[in-house]
This record gives structure tokens, C-alpha cells and sequence, in this order.
């Protein structure tokens, strides 16, 4: 059973762990009964006792990766060797942690004649694979359009489920682009960095759009310089960068 112990923060079981990509694992967690999030929004995830600790503390923020209709709360991460991820990897099924929040505001906006363009970096696709779960499940009528960039195939998580979604939602259009162009050489899709030439050939496409860029740092700052060259006002950005990358 979770228990709340302050007002935002709760004590859940770890239910299912898998891993998603490369080095790279989601972990799914009982919701606690009360908790409720937007689509977008990110928790507080700290380890209990454990085994082993660095300076950067027993806590990380991490984007909820399953969306409010789905019974667990997900997060999903690059497995690096870090002693905060050495524990998580280990961590028993069954074992607590505590979440704190939800917090963020890297929400879909309202307007649904506005197209929502998501460019997205990597293990950026947290927050946005939310979003496009919850878009599918609530038929919601906005147009969306995923440029998802990672260097090869195999890097890339939730690849399937993603493509797999555009079959569910007609308004939306998933763009995978890899970036490691001598690894993807079986990859049929797009490939190389994001350039004008290749961002103005979907963006043509849409309608009025809000950008939203969410991953690592350097990625989210060059795509945002991209979008300010092409004549992207910053009104019509929204960003969010995980730190630690
Ligand atoms: C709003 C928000 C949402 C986030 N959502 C997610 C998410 O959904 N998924 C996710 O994975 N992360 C997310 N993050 C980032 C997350 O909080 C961690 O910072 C990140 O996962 C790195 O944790 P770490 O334990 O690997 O490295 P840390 O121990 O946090 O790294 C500390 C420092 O060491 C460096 N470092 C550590 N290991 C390496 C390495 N192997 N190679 C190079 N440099 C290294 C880092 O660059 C960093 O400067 C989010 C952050 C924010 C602010």
C-alpha cells in the first residue's frame, strides 16, 4: 500500500522495470490513491537507505512518463553509472521509494487549431510520450507532429509504441530522425542533424505551431537557436532541459 507522507510527497512500490532502449530502462511504480498529474509534468524521485550515495544526493527529477489515464506512474532513464542509477537498477520489486510532486508545467496548450510541434532529444521523450498517450486516449483534436532525433535505432525508447501510436491517432505524425548516420545505415527514415532545410520540411506543414523541445541540455539550446534562425518567435517555444545530462 502507498502511504502519503506529506501533502505532495508518497511512498510507492516499485511493480515492473523494463528496459526500453540501449542502456536506457523504464520503471513503472504503484499511483498512489490522490496523486494526480497533467500530462508533462515531472516528480521527485528519491531512494530510501540506499546502499550507496554520491554527491549528487539520493535524488533525481524525472518526467512522468505514463499518462493520468494509465494505473502507474513511469519514469524512464539512461541507465549511466551513476550510484543514485546503480541502486535504482537493483532496486527489488516490491522495494518504496518516495515521489514528491507533481510539478511542471510543460503542459499541451489549449488551443486545438494550433499544431503542437514536439522536438525532442533523446530520453527527452518522457514527458512527451505522456502527453501523446493521453492525446490518443481522450481523442483529443490538436495536430501533432514528434521530430524525435537519437543517434541510432536502438537508442531510441519507446521507438515502437510511438510509431505504433500514429495508427491510433490520425492527428498524429511521428518523424524519428537519426543522427549517428553511419550506424542507422539500415534505417529507412530520416537521418543527420536537425538542419533548417530538414525542420522547414515538416514545419511547413503545420498550423500556427507551438514548439515544445524537451531533452538534454546542449540539444534543447542548439534546436532553440534553430527555431530563433528560422524566424521562430520565443513566445511560440516551450522548453524544458534535463539537467544532469
Ligand atoms: C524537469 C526535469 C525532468 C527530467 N526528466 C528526466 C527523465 O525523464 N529521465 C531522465 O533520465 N532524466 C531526467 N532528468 C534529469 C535527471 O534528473 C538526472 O539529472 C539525469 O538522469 C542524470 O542523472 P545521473 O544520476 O545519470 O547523473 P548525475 O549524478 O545527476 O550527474 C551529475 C553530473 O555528472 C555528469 N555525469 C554523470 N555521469 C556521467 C557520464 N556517464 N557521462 C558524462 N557525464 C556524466 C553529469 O553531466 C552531471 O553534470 C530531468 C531533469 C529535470 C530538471
Amino acid at each position: 500500500m502507498s502511504s502519503q507522507a506529506q501533502s505532495n510527497k508518497y511512498q510507492v512500490k516499485l511493480k515492473h522495470r523494463v528496459t526500453v532502449a540501449e542502456r536506457t530502462m523504464a520503471f513503472q511504480f504503484e499511483k498512489p490513491s490522490g496523486f494526480t498529474f497533467r500530462s508533462g509534468q515531472y516528480l521527485e524521485l528519491t531512494l530510501l537507505n540506499p546502499s550507496e550515495t554520491d554527491a549528487e544526493g539520493n535524488g533525481r527529477a524525472f518526467s512522468i512518463a505514463s499518462a493520468p489515464h494509465e494505473d502507474f506512474l513511469m519514469v524512464a532513464t539512461r541507465m549511466r553509472d551513476t550510484a543514485f542509477k546503480r541502486v535504482l537498477a537493483q532496486l527489488p520489486l516490491g522495494a518504496e521509494v518516495q515521489i514528491e510532486g507533481p510539478n511542471g508545467s510543460l503542459t499541451l496548450h489549449n488551443n486545438p487549431a494550433r499544431t503542437a510541434v514536439f522536438i525532442v532529444g533523446g530520453i527527452g521523450v518522457t514527458p512527451v510520450r505522456s502527453i501523446l498517450e493521453r492525446a490518443a486516449h481522450e481523442h483529443l483534436p490538436h495536430q501533432l507532429l514528434m521530430l524525435y532525433l537519437n543517434r541510432r535505432p536502438q537508442d531510441a525508447a519507446f521507438l515502437e509504441e510511438l510509431t505504433g501510436l500514429q495508427k491510433q491517432n490520425s492527428n498524429f505524425r511521428f518523424v524519428p530522425i537519426m543522427t549517428a548516420t553511419e550506424a542507422a545505415d539500415n534505417w529507412s527514415g530520416e537521418k543527420g542533424h536537425l538542419t533548417a532545410e530538414l525542420l522547414n520540411k515538416y514545419r511547413s506543414q503545420t498550423n500556427s505551431p507551438v514548439y515544445y523541445l524537451v531533452g538534454p541540455p546542449g540539444m534543447v539550446n542548439g534546436v532553440h537557436e534553430l527555431l530563433n534562425k528560422v524566424g521562430v518567435d520565443d513566445d511560440d517555444i516551450r522548453l524544458e532541459d534535463f539537467g544532469g545530462y
